[in-house]
């Protein structure tokens, strides 16, 4: 995706670039004018950019590497500021002089333009089965060919992926030695300098989850904002071959890209990681408001999407906050859109931390059934038999039944509950029920 009408160059006042803490911006030039200053300013005073790594961009010669490599792209939805530039993919906004790197990690400014470093370059992809996005009424049983690349934009103190997430693209691939994609035929074993080199473009992509009988690609594992265009252009290939896409997001995007790239997502996975934004700020580096966009765009645009909760002890498990969050999802999305609660296990910044009592997410469970939720989740605990079983809310019989990350039993015949014929919201398949 190459630059677009997002992508304009304009003057900003002074005042706003002292306001954005733009200190390496001082041969900005100080005219402003148009919607494209209306648009910047309509930020607000509390949408000040992110940190980002000043004059963090590769040296020289890793620049002409990964561009010989094609991993480096010129972004999509950014303002030229001069030979400054502000990428709007998300609510960080990040504001980048030549030479800086972004928030997410993933961008830097070169000479005035923003690219990303991380098309074609992810650093890791495993074929996993849908349940474990997780995904519970969208192709249930399939297997999604899963890919991500370094990289997020939040900086959430329990993040289980760090080792990716908060990684620049150079600390988890090296393109050093001769190219090498990742595209069929498909190689039976790859060593870990092969793999440091493999490129995935967006059609290897797409022929790769089709050698593999995978019926989706899941962009997954850190965060597909952070790796936007790669995620988009494949996602476009993906549509054509028809196969699905799946996003599995923390929902921190702007409006005009999320749109953007919802036209060719089939199912999303979006994590609403709480329901108070000084939380939010203080565990995740992130606004409450933002994720309430998202979920309210992919509910107006139809896209069938799942919300999880992870409740972590001392952060998330206010049985009070998490009643006010699913009064707001049944009012916003309806009683019909599956929620998880998902068990919190001791990581990352917050390794000092208890696993989240198994009775915590029952009782979250019983909340958010009686807020009027008719499919509630409970994920990375074993010792609750039905915590991942579909129930009809008509005749309460069980109709989907699970295991870990399999489906043991499928009781749907054309998406409705075959004891009393009430149709289950989802996307339905042939699934393989195992067990
Ligand atoms: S996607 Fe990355 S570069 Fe763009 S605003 Fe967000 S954090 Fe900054």
């Amino acid at each position: 995706m190459g630059m677009d009408q997002t992508t304009h160059r304009f003057l900003m006042n002074r005042r706003r670039a002292l306001a954005c803490g733009a200190a390496g911006f001082a041969g900005l030039s100080l005219r402003c004018s148009g919607s494209w200053v209306d648009s910047l300013l309509s930020l607000g005073s509390s949408e000040a950019p992110a940190d980002v790594f000043k004059g963090d961009a590769p040296d020289a010669a890793l620049w002409a590497l990964w561009q010989q490599r094609g991993w480096i792209k010129e972004a999509s939805h950014y303002l030229k500021l001069d030979r400054n530039v502000q990428c709007k993919v998300c609510p960080n906004n990040c504001l980048l002089a030549p030479g800086d790197r972004s928030h997410c990690r993933n961008k830097v400014n070169k000479d005035g333009t923003l690219y990303t470093m991380v098309y074609g370059n992810p650093c890791t992809f495993h074929v996993d089965p849908v349940e474990k996005k997780p995904l519970f009424h969208f192709l249930p049983g399939s297997p999604t060919f899963s890919l991500a690349t370094s990289g997020c934009v939040l900086r959430c103190l329990n993040c289980q992926n760090w080792e990716i997430s908060q990684k620049k693209p150079e600390e988890t691939k090296d393109p050093r030695g001769p190219e090498l994609r990742f595209r069929p035929p498909l190689p039976s074993t790859l060593t870990l300098d092969e793999f440091s080199r493999l490129s995935l473009f967006p059609d290897d992509a797409v022929a790769v989850a089709v050698a593999l009988r995978c019926p989706s690609i899941s962009y997954t594992y850190s965060e597909p904002t952070a790796y936007y265009e790669y995620a988009c252009d494949t996602c476009k290939l993906a549509r054509e071959h028809r196969l699905k896409n799946i996003i599995v997001t923390c929902g921190s995007i702007e409006d005009r890209p999320l749109r953007d790239l919802a036209q060719f997502v089939d199912a999303a996975h979006v994590d609403l990681k709480g329901f108070n934004d000084e939380i939010y700020h203080r565990l995740n580096s992130g606004k409450l408001q933002p994720i309430l966009n998202t979920l309210k765009t992919y509910q107006e645009l139809g896209i069938w999407f799942e919300v999880i909760n992870l409740v972590v002890p001392t952060y998330t498990d206010d049985l009070e906050m998490i009643k006010r969050m699913c009064g707001w999802l049944v009012q916003n999305l309806g009683p019909d859109r599956p929620l998880h609660f998902s068990r919190f296990n001791p990581q990352h910044k917050l390794d000092h931390l208890p696993p989240t009592p198994v009775e915590i997410l029952i009782q979250a469970r019983e909340v958010a059934r009686s807020a009027g939720l008719r499919y509630v989740y409970l994920g990375n605990v074993r010792d609750v038999p039905d915590a991942q079983t579909t129930f009809c809310p008509q005749c309460h019989r069980a109709v989907i039944e699970r295991d870990v990350f399999s489906v043991t039993r499928f009781g749907l015949t054309d998406g409705k509950c075959s004891f009393c014929g009430t149709r289950i919201p989802g996307v339905w398949g042939s699934p393989q029920a195992k067990g």
